[in-house]
Order: structure tokens, then sequence, then C-alpha cells
């Protein structure tokens, strides 16, 4: 029996809210906060329990402090933005709440998105008592834990791991993205980067790609992007030689990305307009469906999975583990489309895990340094079956 305060009512904040609420033994109080008191009410409403709301700006430290000393929450739960880790992770210490995120942090004023910041925070975290469960939803999140169950179940050492995440859904807009725009084109106008023979390699941004037969979603074509899971898991599987991400787009996708990064719309950095500062991303932002809006009419499948390559017994093995989610099954469900929900019930059931004393530690940890087999059940539980190949 555990409280728990989501912070972030978004796309993925809605879906957390329902999965919680789905387990009343485990989340028996939720508490949903948001900078947006309306985006509260509008998924308290979708659900069945009643859940508690409340208005809070994340970004500013004493106001979260004030809003756990009124909650006492056992964990805080965080789906704001990656911008909010930090304050957030503040406010867990000032109060000794544990914490958890799905995304790691990065500074507003530069596109780069690193562990660095957050891995800081070990030292206090653990002479504090608590813990950071980092990372948490599908990818990070299931993609490293897929990783650390080859690794126990199936791999003596591991050689190469190759992330593929497919969308081959259709939400009927010419141009919106599946999580928070800012984010999201924040992160795929970024340089390219992988791992290879111990060091990192960098490539321009989409100049690498190749086509993938991905289950139920036949084959797309999958661009090598940087992601934050390549930090975490080269520190953490053992003998890897080569770690690379990939992420498919279609091409109406990429001609408007094309265009609007040619005209500047993608810009991070502060421009004057009609006397005033307007950051260009921010208001393109604005203009851009809400990520959560689409779900009413989407459809086709998700399928985001890891190829893993590596040795058993002397022999060369290699396996593809993976899950398919439907769009318009996820809607059915508790009105979410696909890339919410993937996040949602991973980050649900990454603080299950803590609740219930599966996973435990003082610190900071990412998800592939617990046990994978409490969690991968529960994926096949909650709504997020996997499947494995062997190739
Ligand atoms: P949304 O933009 O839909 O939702 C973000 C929510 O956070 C909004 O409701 C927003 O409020 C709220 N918020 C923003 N700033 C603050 C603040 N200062 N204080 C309080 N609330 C705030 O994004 P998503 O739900 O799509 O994504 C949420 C997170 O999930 C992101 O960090 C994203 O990177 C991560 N993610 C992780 C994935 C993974 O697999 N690991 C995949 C997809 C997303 P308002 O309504 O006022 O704008």
């Amino acid at each position: 029996m555990s409280k728990v305060l989501i912070v972030g009512a978004g796309g993925v904040g809605g879906v957390v809210a329902h999965k919680c609420a789905q387990v009343p033994e485990v989340f028996s109080e939720i508490v949903l906060a948001s900078r947006t008191l309306s985006r509260c009410e509008k998924i308290q409403k979708q659900i069945a329990r009643p859940i508690e709301i409340a208005q809070v700006d994340a970004d500013n430290v004493p106001e979260m402090v004030a809003l756990i000393n009124k909650v006492k929450p056992d964990l805080v739960l965080n789906v704001a933005l990656p911008y909010q880790d930090l304050p957030i992770m503040d406010a867990c210490l000032e109060t000794g709440v544990d914490y958890l995120d799905t995304a790691n942090y990065e500074p507003p004023d530069e596109a780069k998105f690193e562990y660095k910041w957050q891995w800081a925070y070990q030292d206090r975290f653990k002479k504090r008592g608590i813990m950071a469960l980092l990372g948490c939803g599908f990818d990070p999140g299931v993609t490293n834990i897929f990783c650390a169950h080859a690794q126990k179940n199936h791999f003596d050492e591991i050689h190469s791991v190759d992330i593929l995440d497919c969308n081959a859904g259709s939400h009927g807009h010419p141009f919106a993205t599946n999580f928070n725009p800012e984010i999201n084109i924040r992160e795929i106008t970024q340089r390219g980067k992988y791992w290879e023979n111990g060091e990192w390699k960098e490539i321009d941004p989409m100049s690498i790609s190749m086509d993938f037969d991905f289950p139920e979603c036949g084959v797309k074509r999958a661009y090598l992007l940087y992601h934050e899971e390549l930090e975490s898991l080269v520190q953490h599987i053992k003998g890897l030689k080569r770690i690379r991400f990939w992420m498919t787009f279609g091409q109406e996708y990429l001609t408007h990305l094309r265009v609007l990064q040619n005209v500047g719309m993608t810009r991070i950095d502060p421009v004057m307009f009609e006397g005033r500062e307007i950051v260009p991303i921010k208001f393109l932002k604005a203009l851009l469906p809400d990520p959560a809006s689409l779900a009413e009419n989407y459809t086709g499948k998700t399928c985001i999975g890891n190829l893993i390559e590596g040795v058993k017994d002397g022999k060369l093995k290699k396996l593809f583990i993976y899950n398919v989610c439907d769009h318009a099954e996820c809607y059915k469900e508790i009105k979410a489309q696909a890339i919410s929900y993937t996040t949602g019930v991973p980050a649900m059931i990454g603080a299950m895990m803590m609740l219930t004393g599966k996973w435990r530690g003082k610190g900071v940890f990412n998800v592939e340094e617990f046990d994978p087999t409490p969690f991968m059940e529960k994926l096949n539980i909650h709504g997020l079956p996997w499947i494995e190949k062997h190739l």
C-alpha cells in the first residue's frame, strides 16, 4: 500500500495515472500534479478510481518541496520534461523521498542529453538513504532491461546490440511528434553517435540508415541516432563491442523536418520577434498537435526491440527481443496512443518494483543494474508482452 506522486499530465502522465489506478494493491493512493491543472482534471475524469490532483511548477524547487511535504508520497514519479529532472531530484533530496523518471536531464539552452548531471547525485542520494531510478520508459527503460535479461539468460558475453524503434502507425496529420515536440525534435536533429571498439563515433544527423523487417510492421527504413540508453549500457553490459540505436521515420516526416530546420523553426536559441524574445522550437511546439491528442484516430502498430549478438557456451548466438503495441488497442484500453503507452507502462512497473521492494538500493541507478526477471514478468501482465526470436 503506497502513495505515488506523478508529476506531468501529458501523454505519458495520463498512461501512468491510468495504469497505477489498475493496481490498487500497490498504488493505494495516487496524486497527479502538473503545471496546467486542467490537464490533470481531464485525466482524473477518465479514471474510475478517485485520484487527487494538484498544480505545481516543477522547475521551482520550493514549490515541489511544499507539494511533497503536503502529499507525503512514498515515491515521486517524474513524467514531466527532462528539464525538470534536476529540480525534482533536489526536492526529493530535501524531503527524503524516492524518485523515478523516463528521460535524462538536458539543459534547456543546449540540445545535449547526458547522464552526468543525474549521476552526480549518487553520493547525495546514498547519504540521504533514498533511491533514484533513471530512464524507466521503453527506450530508455525496457530496451535496457532486454539487455539485462539477455545477459542473465542467453549469453556469456554480449558483443553487439542494435536497439530498433519502429512506429508504423498513422495519426492522419501531415506532421506531428509522438511525444513532446520540443524534446523529440531536439533529439532527432542533433548529431548521431554510436559506440564501437571502446570509443564513441559521431556522424552527421540521419546520415546512416538501413532497412529492417519489423515483426507485424514490415520492412521500414531506420536511421542511426544517438539515444541516452547507449551511455549507461556501455557501462553495464559485459564484453560489449558495439551498440547502436535506430529509429524509423517516414518520408513525409523527414521532408517536413528538413524544411522546418532550413527555415530556422527548430532553433533552440531565442530570437527577437516584434520587440520580444521567442524560442522558435517552443513556438513550433505551440502549433503542433499535442501528443496525447493523436490517440483517438491512431491506427497501426509499434515494434521496439533489441537485436543482440554474442557468445553462449563458446558458440555465436543472435537474438531479437521485442514488443509490438497497437495504437488503437491502447486507445480502447486507456485513451492513449502507443508511444505514450509503451513509456507509461514501464514507468508504472518500475515504480511497482521500487515500492514492493523487488528493486531497492540507496543512490542513483539505471534499470539494467537490477534483476530483470520480475520486471519482464510484469510487462507480460500489464499490456506489453514481449517475444524472443532466436535467429
Ligand atoms: P507532454 O508534452 O505530452 O507532457 C509533458 C507534461 O509535463 C505536460 O503536461 C506539461 O505541462 C508538464 N510540464 C512541463 N513543464 C512542467 C513544469 N515546469 N512543472 C510541471 N509540469 C510540467 O510530453 P510526454 O507526456 O509525451 O512526455 C513526457 C516525458 O516522457 C518526457 O520527458 C519525454 O522525454 C519522456 N518520454 C520517454 C520515453 C521513453 O521511452 N523513455 C518515450 C517518450 C517520452 P503543460 O501541460 O502545462 O505543458
